[in-house]
């Protein structure tokens, strides 16, 4: 993973080194930021944005749970986003525009006006679980639970809510496992530490639905979508542990790790052992759109643009 060399900080692009934040910073106490983790890819007509502008409106809705006021319009975001890229000469990278609150006190609840910051970065970062891409994820079951949906809202992508993807992750990486899939409190599947879940039985899809208190992921939704125009069929329902280990396939979704399959569950194999045929269908569908052989019907990919 290596950095870009400018970060638009408050407004401004400025060296990596400097786009610093006092230690008093509310964030850092309470957790109070919002987050997008976004793509840009290579494609033959150059780098692109995937989906800016659904990320940008996530990112707005989060801050909006949290009564964060941003500062800047829907609009200036994106195009900060677009000016990122373009200033550091990216073709392709991750992105993570990040909202927070910033120093102005200790109070829990942050007095009137205290100060919001506003950051984008950008990394080139290839696969994020390597080469599980192609291979398959070896993941297990958690033992810890997502939070209830009555706890902390997962539609926000917050800072916060990564407490419980790391204590989720921490415990998978200890048993040899490339991931951990949570549970919820009802006993029932959620989603990854950092990546939604599709199952597959008898040809079709299947999905826990975006009230299980999972984060409402877009590669989720551009999977779901792919999946319609494949002729495939999708539910979104509520899904018991023992549908993870009789599934034909499993994958996992995700900004950073697109569509990953999953080979086995707590070391029993998912079907075969090896990703399945719908799977790659899937995989194909969606990595087309990035060099050229899927179309983009929808308008999801946006050139870059420095304005
Ligand atoms: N769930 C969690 C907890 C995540 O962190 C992510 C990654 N943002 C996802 C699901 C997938 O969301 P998306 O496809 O929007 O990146």
């Amino acid at each position: 993973m290596s950095q870009s060399s400018l970060i638009w900080h408050n407004g401004q692009l400025k060296p990596w080194a400097e786009a610093t934040v006092h230690v008093s910073a509310h964030a850092l106490h309470y957790g109070s930021s919002v987050f997008e983790g976004e793509r840009v890819y290579a494609t033959p007509e150059g780098p692109a944005y995937f989906r800016l502008a659904d990320h940008t409106r996530r990112l707005f809705e989060s801050a909006r749970l949290y009564e964060i006021d941003i500062g800047y319009s829907e609009a200036e975001i994106n195009a900060a986003c677009m000016e990122l890229i373009a200033a550091n000469r990216m073709q392709s990278a991750y992105v993570r525009p990040i909202v927070f609150r910033g120093a102005g006190g200790l109070g829990v609840i942050p007095s009137k006006g205290s100060p919001v910051e506003v950051s984008i970065m950008a990394l080139e970062w290839g696969a994020y679980l390597g080469d599980a891409i192609n291979d398959g994820a070896d993941v297990c079951v958690s033992s810890w639970n997502r939070p209830a949906p009555n706890t902390i809202p997962s539609w926000a992508k917050a800072g916060g809510n990564y407490l419980s993807s790391q204590l989720i992750g921490f415990e998978a990486q200890r048993g040899g496992y490339a991931e951990g899939i949570a549970l919820g409190t009802n006993g029932l599947l959620s989603e990854g530490a950092g990546e939604n879940l599709f199952l597959v039985r008898k040809g079709k899809l299947y999905t826990p639905t975006t009230s299980a208190g999972i984060l409402a992921g877009i590669t989720r939704d551009t999977v779901i979508t792919l999946a319609g125009d494949l002729g495939l069929e999708v539910e979104e329902r509520d899904l018991p542990r023992e549908a993870l280990y009789t599934s034909d396939e499993v994958f996992m979704t995700g900004t950073a790790a697109e569509i990953t399959p999953v080979r086995s569950v707590d070391r029993k194999p998912v079907g075969s052992g090896r990703p399945g045929p719908l799977t790659r269908a899937l995989q194909k569908a969606f990595f087309g759109l990035f060099d050229g052989s899927t179309t983009d019907t929808r308008g999801w990919l946006e050139p870059v643009s420095s304005g």
